[in-house]
């Protein structure tokens, strides 16, 4: 590079400003932040980015009655049916956690997760007959997707799929690759607990990201990471409970049970992608922090943190991998 080409480049890089906007999506809130070289291509990808996101909201929610995901299982009953690239790399990596983890992370657990949200509507438990008519609708092993020929099939009619656990990382991971396509190198993309990262900010060593920690105290604080080119997903404790009997029942279910969870577990996961950290964090939660960081450990670039709470009393437990050094 001529000694002019590079001061034109040392300005160019000095010249990239952060920008920030949210809007909601997927019923929470997407925030993105960035850094662009103009207002004028901060909002373009600010645009492209959402216009994503809602695409993929369109295709993968569980709440749209025509949404891609609900058609597809009423239509391919039987028989095998196209599905779109969005579905088929949502729904196949879906389907590859379930078999890791003998289907404490099952994307078909949408008969239950419906009977349990219309449960927190009446704040009544639903009946075992109900959680047993729901259970035998679910299950992994009679979901089949075809990830040559791009087709997805369900065993039986009355199958549901919920994508709610891991179509949001999917969505960080899909709006930092239009950045990226639009020229934007660093940006952040946060869907409440689900974030995904892309190089860290000019002259930064990295995002600041902030998790649960103990290590200096017997009660959680926050500790602040420096992360780029990867994704941080948390599952934990959420609005959407039930409290009956001083039982407070999770919006995660546990597959094997149909029972919301009770134990009080907020899990945080590193991973390279979104489609990776955000359902190996709810799968963290069902499968509890020894069989849960066993698999993180054996998943190459992936970490991972829980903090159980036993009436106030915290313990924490962590991946081999999971960052130690204070930044
Ligand atoms: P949040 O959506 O609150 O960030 P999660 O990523 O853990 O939390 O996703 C929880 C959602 O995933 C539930 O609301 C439900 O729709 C769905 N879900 C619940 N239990 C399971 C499970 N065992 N496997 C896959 N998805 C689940
Ligand atoms: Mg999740």
């Amino acid at each position: 590079m001529s000694s002019s080409a590079l001061l034109a480049f040392a300005l160019f890089a000095t010249t990239l400003q952060p920008y920030e906007a949210v809007e909601p999506h997927m019923g929470t809130l997407f925030r993105i932040k960035l850094y662009a070289a103009s207002e004028q291509q901060a909002q373009q990808a600010f645009r492209a980015a959402f216009a994503r996101i809602a695409q993929l909201d369109d295709e993968l929610s569980d709440y749209k009655p025509d949404s891609e995901l609900n058609r597809l299982a009423r239509s391919a009953v039987k028989r095998p049916q196209p599905a779109s690239e969005d579905l088929v790399r949502v729904v196949g990596a879906a389907e590859q956690l379930s078999e890791k983890t003998d289907g404490a992370f099952d994307i078909t657990i949408g008969p239950l997760t419906h009977l349990w949200r219309a449960a927190v509507k009446v704040h009544q438990l639903p009946s075992a007959e109900a959680i047993a008519a729901a259970r035998a609708k679910c299950g992994f092993r009679k979901l089949h997707v075809n990830l040559q020929a791009h087709t997805i099939c369900f065993d039986e009619s009355g199958m549901q799929l919920d994508a709610g656990a891991i179509a949001k990382g999917d969505a960080a991971d899909q709006a930092l690759f239009v950045l990226k396509q639009l020229g934007i190198q660093s940006a952040l993309v946060a869907a409440s607990g689900d974030l995904a990262f892309s190089d860290a900010p000019p002259g930064e060593a990295g995002w600041k990201i902030g998790v649960d920690s103990l290590d200096r105290a017997d009660a959680p604080f926050t500790r602040v990471l420096l992360l780029a080119n990867g994704a941080v997903s948390t599952s934990g404790p959420s609005e959407q409970h039930l409290d009956i009997n001083g039982v407070r029942y999770s919006h995660i279910i546990d597959p094997r049970t149909g029972m919301g969870l009770t134990r009080d577990l907020t899990v945080t996961v590193i991973a390279a992608h979104g489609l990776a950290a955000d359902p190996l964090a709810t799968a963290l939660s069902v499968l509890g922090p020894e069989r849960g960081l066993a698999l993180i450990d054996s998943i190459p670039g992936a970490a991972a943190l829980v903090v159980q709470d036993e009436n106030g009393r915290h313990t924490l437990s962590k991946s081999k991998r999971f960052p130690t050094v204070e930044q």
